[in-house]
């Protein structure tokens, strides 16, 4: 699937402000309004989802950076090339999970033009409240990788359990062959609205119907499968793209990969949190990979060319010059962690650690007594003394 131009969409440029998106938006969303277009409801209702889901993302700062990075905020596209959303530490990018739009800010009198689109039904036939379509929950995860996954990025499988769709009756509910009906106690409302008259005046209740249980259909032949709900409990393997340096806590967003949206409400989306498990020698400093080197003394003092280990298990050369101090860091440029958003990569940091050798042969112990001898005792003390 082509990555869609939402600014295209829109008609706005790249660096559109908010007003001039919001701007934008309400124009077009009043034009493509399925109301308005009585003659060609479908290309305008299709049109009307796309301005949509281009203000969607656009609206949101967050969503927007991802988009303009990614080309997508549709993790779900893959990470091949492109990347994909991640939440920096233990933040999840901000998304209305409740198939509302919650997440929508700023709106105005633009309220209007949701309540009746996503309230169900156009051309003011049946409007339901709160009974029309409503996106699936959504579902997290937690996978464990290794360090050297997290530094190459990987491809993994996570088995989960989720509600599907029936396959039997296809979410219907309804045996195949039989269909549902519309509740009539409550005309497929799903509520039931009581006018009373008491000493205040009129006072309507609207409470669900007991008869749908809220729904506005009723089925008469439940589907043997699932028993009616059109969906199914089911254990599913979801293959996840984790991208070359990811960091712990850092989080994948698979779109449409949670639980079915009801009345083809879009399904939910899968949030996996990404844990490191820990390396035996190597940590990670933002982009860069830390190690620790011993080298003998000797190699200290004369210098010496080092086989350093590096994340990906080849070897680099490495010469550390004669008089290296414990302690010393030197530095691998471009051996680091990719990073994720722009591609740039981070260094490898190795620090020596000089070992004093605790057990020495005769023929050393004679050698370093003779090296002692022409070293002048010990090294010079600061002036502020060992504990200054
Ligand atoms: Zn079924
Ligand atoms: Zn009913």
């Amino acid at each position: 699937m082509a990555n869609k131009d939402y600014y295209a969409i829109l008609g706005v440029e790249k660096n559109a402000s908010e007003e001039e998106l919001k701007k934008a938006y309400r124009k077009l969303a009043k034009k493509y309004h399925p109301d308005a277009n009585p003659d060609n409801k479908k290309e305008a209702e299709a049109k009307f989802k796309e301005v949509n889901e281009a203000y969607e993302i656009l609206s949101n700062p967050e969503k927007r950076k991802m988009y303009d990075r990614f080309g997508t905020a549709d993790p779900s596209q893959g990470f091949g090339g492109n990347g994909g959303p991640f939440g920096g530490g233990n933040g999840y990018y901000s998304y209305s999970s409740t198939g509302g739009f919650d997440g929508f800010d700023g709106f105005g009198d633009l309220g209007d033009i949701f309540s009746s689109f996503f309230s169900g039904g156009f051309g003011g036939r049946n409007t339901r409240e709160n009974n029309g379509p409503k996106q699936g929950a959504d579902l997290r995860a937690n996978l464990d990788i290794t360090f050297e996954e997290s530094f190459l990025g990987t491809e993994k499988q996570i088995t989960l359990t989720r509600n599907e769709t029936c396959q039997t009756c296809h979410g219907e509910g309804a045996k195949p062959g039989t269909k549902k009906q519309t509740c009539s106690m409550c005309h497929g409302t799903g509520q039931i609205k009581q006018t009373q008259t008491t000493i205040f005046g009129q006072m309507q209740t609207v409470r669900p119907c007991t008869n749908c249980n809220g729904t506005g259909e009723i089925i008469p032949e439940p589907c043997i499968e699932c028993r009616g709900k059109g969906i199914v409990r089911k254990q599913v393997k979801v293959s996840v793209k984790i991208p070359a340096g990811i960091d712990e806590n850092q989080t994948i967003v698979l779109r449409g990969e949670g639980e079915p949206g009801i009345k083809g409400g879009a399904k939910g989306d899968l949030y996996i949190t990404i844990h490191v498990k820990r390396h035996s020698i190597f940590t990670r400093k933002g982009q860069d990979v830390l190690c620790e080197v011993p080298i003998t003394f000797t190699q200290a003092t004369l210098g010496a060319d080092l086989e350093i280990p590096m994340v990906d298990g080849t070897e680099e050369k490495y010469r550390i010059p004669d008089g290296t101090q414990p302690g010393t860091k030197f530095t691998i440029r471009g051996r680091g962690f990719k990073n994720i958003n722009n591609g740039s990569q981070g260094n490898f940091v190795f620090t020596v650690l000089v070992q004093v050798p605790k057990r020495l042969t005769k023929e050393q112990r004679d050698l370093m007594v003779e090296l002692a001898k022409t070293m002048n005792e010990q090294p010079p003390v600061k002036k502020r003394g060992l504990f200054g």
